[in-house]
């Protein structure tokens, strides 16, 4: 394996029946239990901390400094939330970790929730993935049956009950002040934030959400230490993450490397681009950050070399097109799916999603006029910066980068009247 792999989540998924507690154990899983409770609460907030974990969700929110944010002081019951609801377009991460080794994130949510002092942790896991849901299930049943959950956990005195919850397949609901609307059983739609939910979440209670890849990532820094886990990835990026290839490279899968490295090394460890054709743009993080280039391969993935890029590191899912795709037509189809998936609370994201597939659609097929893509850029103003939450601001990310970059590209279907390529050429969009 090239040495530019770090494999600490993924060093199990080839292992026989890698999911269930005998080849857990026999790997030293549930070891850090001990470890942590043996430290005061404070001790493993402030371990996660120096480690310089952020929230491997896409925002990048430090995950130690989200913790200390519980207010201790409260005396309502404080929550543990892990937001499963993996469902940004081309992200595929968190679904294999829960397939692969589900015991890591049930070990990381009983040291997460101790540090907290929650009594109480949800895995809200997206409801399409029945599989994966009856997966984690059994973990958490294996758990119980062999002491690492339920009352006094290891004689340690430390009380915890999990519950998975399967969403019911609304996009928002990774949107995580939707997702606390979802478990206590309402719509979900955003709430307003402050309060964030550290202070007033769940049930109103003080309540920490973290996306599956930070809390599976705890175990690891408790047994080897944060320093071992700040010796890898950058200076303001620590630590190692799940990198997503797919579309057309030679090797599409998961690989698990220290945040700075670049396309052009993960398209190393993945073959490189099938054979024959070019880079011709690509997503960091899904279809909400903003699309890169061929230009852009040696730009360190981590939250600050993105940012510089003028894109987002987001779920570090590589989607990666060749020349034959045509990106206006890609552009399309994603924004379709934010207009389906906008969960209609404000005006600016309802609207104007709507709007924007009307007016890109017309450019895809050759009906428009040039006046529209400054028309589409209005109507992205209109929506960035002016919706409640970030489903609104990412659906004009793939529609303002694909303008800056392949303007000429829009122009052609103008001057085409329709898609100046073969749909047949292309084996994505077809
Ligand atoms: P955000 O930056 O607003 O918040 C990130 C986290 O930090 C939240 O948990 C929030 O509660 C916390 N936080 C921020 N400021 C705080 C404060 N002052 N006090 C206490 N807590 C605070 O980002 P977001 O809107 O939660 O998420 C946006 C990200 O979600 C995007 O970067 C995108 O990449 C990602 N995303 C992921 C998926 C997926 O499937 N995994 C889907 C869509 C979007
Ligand atoms: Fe709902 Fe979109 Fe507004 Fe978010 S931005 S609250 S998804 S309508």
């Amino acid at each position: 394996m090239p040495d530019t792999l770090t494999p600490v989540l993924t060093d199990m998924w080839d292992v026989d029946r890698a999911w269930t507690l005998p080849a857990y154990e026999a790997k030293g899983g549930y070891q850090s239990l001990d470890k942590a409770f043996a430290m005061k609460q404070d001790d493993v907030i402030a371990a996660v901390k120096d480690s310089g974990l952020r929230g491997r969700g896409g925002a990048g929110f430090p995950t130690g400094m989200k913790w200390s944010f519980i207010p201790q002081d409260n005396p309502r019951p404080k929550y543990l939330v892990v937001n499963a609801d993996e469902s940004e377009p081309g992200t595929c991460k968190d679904i294999p970790l829960m397939m692969g080794n589900p015991h890591v994130l049930v070990e990381g949510v009983i040291v997460s929730s101790y540090a907290i002092r929650a009594n109480k942790a949800f895995i809200y896991i997206r409801g399409e993935v029945l599989h994966v849901i009856r997966r984690v299930q059994a973990a958490v049943a294996e758990a119980y049956a062999a002491g690492h959950l339920g009352t006094n956990i290891h004689g340690s005195g430390y009380d915890l009950d999990v519950v998975v919850h399967a969403g019911a397949g609304a996009y928002i609901c990774g949107e995580e002040t939707a997702l606390l609307e979802g478990l206590e059983g309402r719509r979900g739609q955003p709430r307003l934030r402050p309060p964030f939910p550290a202070v007033a979440g769940l049930y109103a209670s003080p309540t920490v959400i973290n996306n599956v890849e930070s809390i599976a990532s705890v175990p690891s820094i408790i047994t080897n230490g944060a320093k071992w886990f700040a010796s890898m990835g950058t200076e303001k990026s620590k630590g190692f993450g799940i990198f997503s290839l797919s579309g057309h490279v030679q090797k599409p899968g998961q690989y698990e490397a220290p945040l700075g490295i670049t396309l052009r090394e993960l398209l190393d460890l993945a073959g490189g681009i099938r054979e024959g054709h070019d880079l011709k743009f690509w997503t960091p993080g899904g279809s909400s950050t903003p699309l890169l280039t061929a230009e852009h391969l040696d730009v360190p993935l981590d939250f600050e070399g993105v940012g510089a890029a003028g894109s987002m590191l987001g779920t570090r899912a590589l989607q990666i097109f060749d020349e034959t795709v045509c990106v206006v037509r890609a552009v399309l189809r994603w924004t379709e799916f934010y207009k389906h998936e906008s969960c209609g609370k404000c005006t600016p994201c309802r609207e104007g999603t709507w709007w924007l597939v009307q007016t890109l659609a017309r450019l895809e097929k050759g009906q428009g006029t040039e006046a529209d893509l400054d028309l589409l850029l209005d109507q992205c103003d209109n929506i960035l910066g002016r919706s409640f939450c970030a489903l609104g601001d990412g659906a004009t990310s793939p529609i303002s980068s694909s303008i800056q970059y392949f303007r000429d590209e829009y122009l052609a279907h103008l001057t085409h009247g329709g898609c100046p390529f073969d749909p047949a050429r292309s084996t994505v969009f077809g």
